[in-house]
């Protein structure tokens, strides 16, 4: 029986480059179904909210989304449609794989997984003033919360996800030297899980400021990456940069209640409507969907496929160089299938 699938279009570019997404994974004989819902800056005209709880329903039925890229409106009374998503659905792990396709520079052996906890640290929203004298802004204070649990979940999904697809090290990065509690349980978490992995998951510990050296001195050394919020937050934007930027950067957010399947960039405001945006990175993230779904061969084939596009570079999108349109990539990945 096919799969449900909750399949939200987006904003901007979000319609063009989920067409052929869904053109690229019907060629290739994905057995989804597909339940359209509407989110975003588009959706208020019709739902009068970003996020409409026929989407959410939606999600909390299929368990599964593939999302394109979304706007969330400015203006009162609207919710952050990003903060809606995780909240409902407590996405705790981000997961971007990166490595390059268009060989031919100096980061040809990159291959990491940024695992990068999503729901705790300092973007929890704990902050406030305090007023000294007559100045109400005179100190400005910001928690970090790390919880056992929220450590230990991501910690897991980090070591679960490296014997799953065959990954050789788990890399936990931290700054316990300097925040000894809140940092030092999420290293403390991580030493007693590595434990359970012993002989056949590698472990290794590194300072946050140390890692972004040795990542760009020697990204070929890493391969699967753990780490809290804040720092998983820059290192994710810092390594899609070593493998090409945007245009190739799928992202999975994995919760306890549900999995949401997206690219790594946003709606593309310039290039909006003009029907050449790449559709890659979605592309992508659809197969980290097929992977979590199960369907890891159909997943390979389909990234064999474009790969092997991208390395014949005929048919390219503008930001890879090329003249192609969104429609058109699509079209060559689906001749290569
Ligand atoms: P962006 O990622 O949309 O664009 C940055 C640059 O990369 C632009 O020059 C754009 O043309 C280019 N680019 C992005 N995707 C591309 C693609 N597939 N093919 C070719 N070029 C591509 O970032 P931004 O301009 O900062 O954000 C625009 C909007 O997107 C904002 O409203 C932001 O809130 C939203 N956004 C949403 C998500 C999401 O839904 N997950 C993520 C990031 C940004």
């Amino acid at each position: 029986m096919a799969t449900p699938v909750t399949l939200i279009a987006g904003d901007g570019i979000g319609p063009n480059i989920t067409d052929a997404t869904v053109r690229v994974l019907e060629a290739a004989g994905a057995d989804v179904e597909w339940d359209r819902q509407a989110a975003g800056a588009g959706a208020v005209p019709t739902h009068g909210d970003p996020m409409p709880d026929a989407t959410l329903d939606s999600i909390r039925r299929t368990r599964v989304a593939l999302k394109g890229p979304l706007e969330t409106p400015v203006g009162e009374g609207f919710r952050s449609v990003n903060v809606a998503l995780r909240k409902s659905f407590d996405l705790y792990a981000n997961v971007r794989p990166a490595h390059v396709i268009m060989r031919g520079g100096k980061f040809d052996k990159v291959d990491i997984v940024l695992v990068r906890e999503n729901t705790e640290g300092l973007y929890i929203g704990i902050e406030h003033y305090v007023r000294i004298g007559d100045d109400p802004r005179a100190v400005a204070e910001s928690l970090a919360v790390i919880t056992r649990f929220g450590s230990q979940r991501v910690i897991r999904y980090a070591f679960e996800y490296a014997v799953a697809h065959g990954r050789r090290k788990v890399t936990l990065v931290h700054k316990a030297n300097i925040l000894k509690y809140s940092q030092g349980l999420f290293l403390e978490v991580g030493r007693e899980i590595a434990k359970e992995y012993a002989g056949r998951v590698e472990f290794e510990e590194q300072i946050i400021d140390a890692m972004a050296m040795k990542l760009v001195l020697y990204p070929e050394r890493f391969d699967v990456i753990v780490t809290t919020n804040l720092f998983g937050d820059i290192l994710s934007d810092l390594i899609s940069g070593l493998v090409g930027g945007l245009g190739l950067a799928p992202g999975a957010n994995i919760g306890a209640s549900a999995a949401i399947f997206e690219a790594v960039h946003g709606t593309a405001p310039d290039i909006a409507g003009k029907g050449v945006a790449n559709p890659g990175a979605l592309i992508l993230a659809a197969c980290l969907m097929l992977d979590h779904l199960g369907d890891r061969d159909r997943a390979n084939r389909i990234r064999e496929a474009l790969e092997a596009t991208i390395q014949e570079g005929r048919v390219l999108t503008r930001d890879l160089g090329g003249t192609a349109s969104t429609q058109e990539f699509a079209d060559a990945v689906i001749a290569r299938l």
